[in-house]
């Protein structure tokens, strides 16, 4: 299926299932050559993460554990630009190696947010690992950013975890909203 409509929008087919677990097999095995030897924490950024987390976390061949942690920031097809609290943190990070799993980084704030609170609790590593990027959206310098699936232009998009209001996660594959 090429067009679908989720509520009152329509979409087109972007990034099929298959070319994402592409290049999740290539970030997996990035990930298994720069964490050899240690014990990463995974920490999935809820809601948008949990199919991305799914797919990543089952290439991983070093020990390694998985946690999530929710925050609310996003309204339709805008940023809110306000960052909630964040909720579930994992209370063991100080000395551990820790990558964060993020569906998309549109401006950057929630990640930014994200990562100063993890900074405060003195890991071992930091690192973010986002399927999505939309580097002209980007406001802020993420140097954690190390592992980005696919960079896109700045279109909402939905499917594989990503929402629009509400609707759509349960796509396999991502599509993106169409002019009108
Ligand atoms: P940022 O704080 O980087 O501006 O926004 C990040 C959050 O906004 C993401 O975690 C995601 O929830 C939401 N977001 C940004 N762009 C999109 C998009 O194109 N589609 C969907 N579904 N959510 C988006």
């Amino acid at each position: 299926m090429h067009k679908i409509k989720v509520e009152d929008k329509e979409f087109e087919i972007f990034l099929e299932n298959e070319t994402l677990n592409k290049r999740i097999r290539l970030l997996g095995i990035q990930m298994n050559v720069d964490y050899d030897g240690k014990c990463p924490l995974f920490i999935g950024i809820l809601n948008g993460s949990f199919l991305f987390m799914a797919d990543l976390i089952k290439e991983i061949n070093v020990p390694c554990e998985v946690a999530f942690m929710r925050v609310a920031s996003y309204e339709g097809t805008s940023s809110s630009g306000k960052v909630k609290e964040l909720i579930g943190l994992p209370d063991d990070i100080e000395g551990r190696d820790i990558i964060i799993v993020e569906d998309i980084v549109d401006t950057g704030l929630t990640l930014t947010h994200i990562i100063k609170t993890l900074q405060e609790k003195n890991p071992a590593s930091l690192k973010v690992s986002s399927l999505l990027l939309k580097p002209s959206a980007l406001k802020y310098d993420i140097k954690e950013l190390e592992y980005v699936g696919f960079e896109i232009p700045n279109e909402f998009v939905v499917g594989y975890g990503l929402d629009y209001n509400g609707l759509g996660r349960n796509l396999k594959d991502i599509y993106r909203a169409t002019e009108g």
